[in-house]
């Protein structure tokens, strides 16, 4: 389990304190668990956890190995609003502007994947292999690292991740999510 670098509440009211006690302290410790007990004593035991999103077939370690890392991903991409800047920094801008045209466009073709996406999963930012920022939208458990790229920002449409504090109104949820955005980490990811 990764540790959240907020308090419970600090997200509200953007997202609600029970919300995080549902979707992070229970959801993702399921994942864990599950991920934890269909891999002892096989060969997948010991592998970082992006090893084995990249190299295990689709199944069952699979789709518990993909939600521990998006929902890591998720969660440690968020600070309280107060906490957050207005805009990325210079090196991320750069390349937003460069592939979008404007932040603006950025978040609205972001929006449109999360808003956009039948059933349950996931809408991404990240860097595909040309090195060119790119969003993508994945069912289920799917991560863009299983196409060889580097994932940076993601939100969760699963209904767990907003039916407590928005019932059915997905775009309303997806749309107040850059209030609590910490851009720093998702520059930080570029290099990682
Ligand atoms: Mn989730």
């Amino acid at each position: 389990m990764p540790k959240l670098p907020y308090p419970n509440n600090g997200l509200e009211p953007i997202i609600s304190a029970e919300t995080i006690e549902y979707h992070f302290g229970k959801h993702l410790q399921t994942y864990v668990t599950n991920l934890e007990n269909l891999t002892k004593g096989t060969e997948y035991e010991n592998k970082e956890i992006e090893d084995l999103v990249i190299a295990v077939p689709d199944g069952g370690i699979f789709n518990n190995a993909g939600q521990v890392l998006n929902h890591t991903l998720y969660f440690l991409q968020f600070a309280p609003t107060a906490q957050c800047k207005a805009t990325p920094g210079n090196k991320l801008i750069e390349l937003i502007i460069r592939d979008f045209g404007s932040i603006e466009e950025m978040k609205k073709q972001m929006e449109e994947a999360a808003i956009s996406l039948f059933g349950s999963g996931w809408a991404w930012l990240s860097l595909n292999k040309d090195g060119k920022l790119q969003i993508t939208k994945e069912n289920n458990a799917g991560n863009p690292l299983r196409m060889g790229h580097k994932p940076l920002l993601c939100i969760d449409v699963w209904e767990h991740a907003y039916y407590i504090d928005y019932r059915n109104r997905r775009a309303e949820h997806v749309k107040k999510l850059w209030d609590i955005i910490n851009w720093d980490e998702i520059e930080n990811r570029l290099s990682r």
